[in-house]
């Protein structure tokens, strides 16, 4: 029975395999300044299709015992989890490499908040993330904000996707739109139709170009969301396009700049920022990164970000020239800590 139902979820899985293989793009080959960032692919498109099996599948796996593979690749096993583990609330593991026990459900509503792209069911996170989530919407109108538009969370048990991100894994990471909340609800199908707005002036990959964010866009209400995300003590990081670290590196004009610390430069993230929390006190096996390097980060390091070194390959393209597809094997369920397995098994 698990044999079938691992087929079954193969035959959801061709087309999002097939198009990270067609966009190469941000896989890490280019070398990066002092800080080893955490992986997380954002130049692939996040497909809006249901990445979980029909209800049927998931229901014979409740009444069968799941058989757990360690070779093969985890995310089939947690892409397919369609409710949280009834287990104590933990993460396990590091950020790209890791699940989630006794997730809990982000409420696809709130005052000031709306989860999008309702059909990925990725509105799942470690107890500590989702009030961190209410927390901070409930700040956003007096900064200016209406309210949160809530991207990806993780699976109901975390661990790797099947589309989409490396990291998210553990149940601390969040992307929050850099588009503010209507001030109607929306419906469920344009959560799935409503793009977000990028803050870039123009294309990054070209020579000499000004990476800046586009003043028609970039507004002080995102920097001051941003810089109050940054300043809360359960956040270990945040992403965001290096051109977005430059307009906050000059919006901050007062005397504490020890938030911008906290903001990372990152490839994409000029659509949505991500949240990164710290291990929660109760998550024995929860993987810290180390702290970003000291400073505000608005010196030597961006200067490099923001040259034509991360984004212009160095020679011209040969147009004939095919461009290289990394394959890269999907990490297998031996690669996680072994409570993910009891993880995956809980009913
Ligand atoms: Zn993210």
């Amino acid at each position: 029975m698990a044999r079938v139902f691992l087929q079954l979820v193969r035959q959801h899985l061709i087309w999002p395999i097939t198009l990270i293989a067609a966009f190469p793009v941000a896989t890490g080959a280019i070398p990066l300044p002092s800080e080893k960032p955490a992986t997380e692919i954002l130049a692939v498109p996040v497909p809006t299709q249901k990445a979980t099996p029909s209800k049927n599948n998931v229901s014979s796996h409740k009444k069968q015992q799941l058989v757990l593979r360690d070779d093969e690749p985890a995310k089939l096993y947690f892409g397919a989890m369609t409710d949280s583990a009834p287990l104590a609330a933990r993460a396990i593991g590091s950020y790209a490499k890791g699940c989630l026990a006794g997730g809990e459900a982000l409420p696809t509503d709130g005052a000031n908040w709306q989860v999008m792209r309702l059909s990925r069911n990725r509105n799942w996170g470690h107890p500590e993330l989702v009030q961190f989530l209410k927390d901070l919407s409930n700040d956003a109108p007096s900064l200016g904000w209406r309210g949160l538009l809530v991207g990806d969370l993780a699976q109901p048990r975390g661990g790797p996707m099947l589309s989409g991100h490396a990291s998210h894994q553990i149940g601390l990471d969040a992307d929050i739109w850099l588009t503010e909340m209507p001030d109607r609800r929306l419906t469920a199908k344009e959560r799935e139709e409503i793009s977000a707005i990028s803050m870039l002036k123009g294309p990054l990959d070209v020579k000499d170009a000004d990476r800046s964010v586009d003043p028609r866009k970039w507004t002080d209400s995102r920097a001051r969301l941003i810089r109050r995300a940054a300043s809360d003590k359960r956040v270990a990081r945040i992403f965001v396009s290096p051109t977005i670290k430059k307009a906050l590196c000059e919006f901050e004009t007062g005397k504490d700049r020890s938030w911008l610390r906290t903001v990372r430069p990152w490839w994409g993230h000029h659509y949505h920022f991500h949240v990164r929390l710290t291990c929660p006190k109760d998550s024995s096996g929860c993987k810290n990164q180390n702290p970003p390097p000291p400073g505000d980060g608005c010196g030597k390091e961006l200067t490099y970000w923001l040259s034509d070194e991360p984004w212009v390959p160095k020679k011209p393209e040969d147009p004939n020239k095919k461009p290289k597809v990394v394959k890269k094997r999907p990490m297998a369920l031996s690669a996680l800590p072994k409570s993910c397995k009891t993880v995956l098994a809980a009913q």
